[in-house]
């Protein structure tokens, strides 16, 4: 846990400036990652989903929804047509589908090692699963998780997430780690009645987990959801976020996300100067995109993913960085795996 003093100086933390916050953690990012920005190819494998978090517009009772589920051939030759473009990072991402059973995904995992001849790093992110389950999808050839903990209040988590508690979202981040994945969280900024002292716990949980990878977002009330009257999260206090994360966790990779980009203009740009190195451009077929609507204004539906690299390169280029196809492993995770403090 982190102690009463480390509270007090992440406190301190925030009192700062937004100008103040970004500097320094622009430097650290400079310092331990250079301008390198990592590219990870984002696959949208499934939306159907058996949970029902307030916020998400792929939750199981939002009957707008046209659900979909790419099949083995549609994820591999997405995953086959990004790796001749030179991306050597896929995340699968998706509902909470029981169609998607751990075995069924363990065989996916396996096709893509072989289609990528093992040159890939396969990251999962689908939901709460058991440790068995987390441990045979390791052992099938996945490398990294993403599972958001999304808030450390406990009782709005269980609220937002329909009865879901935190203990359990964290049981399972435990697992993971237990299991040797390259582990992510995160939470959403701005949820309805967050609280400055949220703010701050969310901080400190993301410390005391050691993640490897830290994703947030702004929250994006979507019309569709029982959230649908909420005023959105803003993006000076995600900016201000993940500023804060850099200089908290200085070692993890942190995506500047889309939520980002489609609340704002600039959005994703804006994280990147803040200490974000990474990023994920979609690359599920066209036809499915609109139907992958966790928020409103999502800014990937019609783009390609593939064929914008070139646009991404362009646009990095001008912010004085350079988009990295290589794995990118966090070098929070090969501190700890290499178990060589003086490495890195
Ligand atoms: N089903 C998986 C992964 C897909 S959802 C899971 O829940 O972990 C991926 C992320 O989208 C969630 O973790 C959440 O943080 C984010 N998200 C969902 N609805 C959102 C909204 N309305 N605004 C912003 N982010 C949202
Ligand atoms: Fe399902 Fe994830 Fe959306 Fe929750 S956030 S409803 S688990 S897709």
């Amino acid at each position: 846990m982190v102690s009463l003093a480390d509270r007090q100086g992440i406190a301190s933390l925030l009192r700062r400036s937004t100008d103040e916050l970004v500097a320094e953690a622009d430097g650290i990012r400079r310092r331990l990652h250079g301008e390198g920005v990592w590219i990870r190819g984002l696959l949208e494998f499934t939306n159907r989903c058996s949970c029902n978090c307030l916020y998400c517009g792929l939750r199981r009772d939002n009957g707008k929804v046209v659900r979909y589920s790419l099949d083995e051939e549609e994820i591999l030759r997405s995953v086959e047509a990004a790796f001749a473009r030179g991306l050597r990072t896929f995340v699968l991402q998706g509902g909470e589908d029981a169609d998607w059973s751990t075995d069924r995904l363990c065989r996916l995992v396996e096709a893509v090692n072989v289609r990528t001849s093992g040159e890939a790093a396969l990251t999962l992110s689908c939901g709460i699963r058991s440790r068995d389950d987390y441990r045979r999808l390791a052992d099938s050839g996945a490398d990294r998780y993403l599972l958001r903990f999304e808030t450390a209040h406990g009782a709005r988590h269980a609220r937002l997430r329909d009865g879901v508690s935190l203990k359990r979202r964290l049981q399972a981040l435990d697992d993971l780690r237990e299991t040797g994945f390259e582990v992510g969280s995160g939470f959403m900024v701005g949820l309805p009645q967050e609280t400055d002292e949220d703010r701050l716990d969310n901080l400190c949980l993301s410390v005391d987990l050691e993640l490897d990878m830290v994703g947030i977002g702004p929250f994006i009330a979507n019309p569709d959801t029982p959230l649908a009257q909420e005023p959105s999260g803003s993006m000076e206090e995600t900016v201000r976020m993940t500023a804060a994360l850099r200089i908290l966790l200085p070692r993890a990779n942190i995506p500047a996300t889309t939520a980002a980009g489609s609340l704002a203009e600039g959005g994703r740009e804006a994280m990147l100067n803040a200490g974000a190195n990474v990023l994920m451009p979609n690359i599920t077929p066209l036809a499915y995109r609109e139907q992958y609507l966790l928020y409103p204004g999502k800014d990937t539906i019609s783009q390609d993913g593939i064929r914008d690299l070139d646009e991404i390169e362009a646009r990095l280029l001008r912010l004085g960085r350079r988009a990295d196809l290589g794995r990118g492993d966090s070098l929070a995770y090969r501190r700890r795996r290499d178990g060589n403090e003086s490495a890195l």
